[in-house]
């Protein structure tokens, strides 16, 4: 039997508060390394990002569960496992938790990230109707 560890030693799993609204873990995949961050995040129902952007792009890849990622200007869309995003070097968005299911998604950020205003319930729940319109 051989066993390919999936992840490192010295790095426990973090409670995000700073930049996050809500319950949001953070498990690094990767130490750092030339301006690359590839982290599992889970976030709990509810739980989102704050609006922020990345220097060089965020690729996101849903892993589990559903969940919501928004553009800035647009509307909330939904984040489903096997799910995945490309989002541009600059664009303000957030991604988090659906209104009532959890989501596991790996990121990886490139670059630096600009952290900006929390995303308000206002902003929030208006995934309630794009969920009800989708069904
Ligand atoms: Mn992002």
């Amino acid at each position: 039997m051989q066993i390919i560890k999936a992840s490192f030693a010295g790095l426990p799993s973090a409670v995000r508060t700073e930049t996050f609204t809500g319950q949001v873990w953070i498990d690094a995949v990767l130490p750092a390394a030339d301006g690359v961050l590839v982290n599992n995040v889970f976030f709990t129902p509810g739980a989102r990002t704050y609006w922020h952007s990345h220097e060089r792009g965020q690729l996101l890849h849903a892993l589990s569960g559903r969940g919501l990622i928004c553009a800035y200007g647009e509307s909330p869309q939904l984040l489903e496992a096997g799910d995945v995003v490309w989002t541009s070097p600059g664009e303000p968005h957030w991604h988090g938790g659906g209104l009532d299911s959890c989501l596991l998604h790996t990121a990886v950020s490139l670059g630096t990230t600009t952290w900006l205003e929390a995303v308000s319930d206002e902003e929030y729940t208006a995934a309630k109707t794009i969920i009800r319109s989708r069904t």
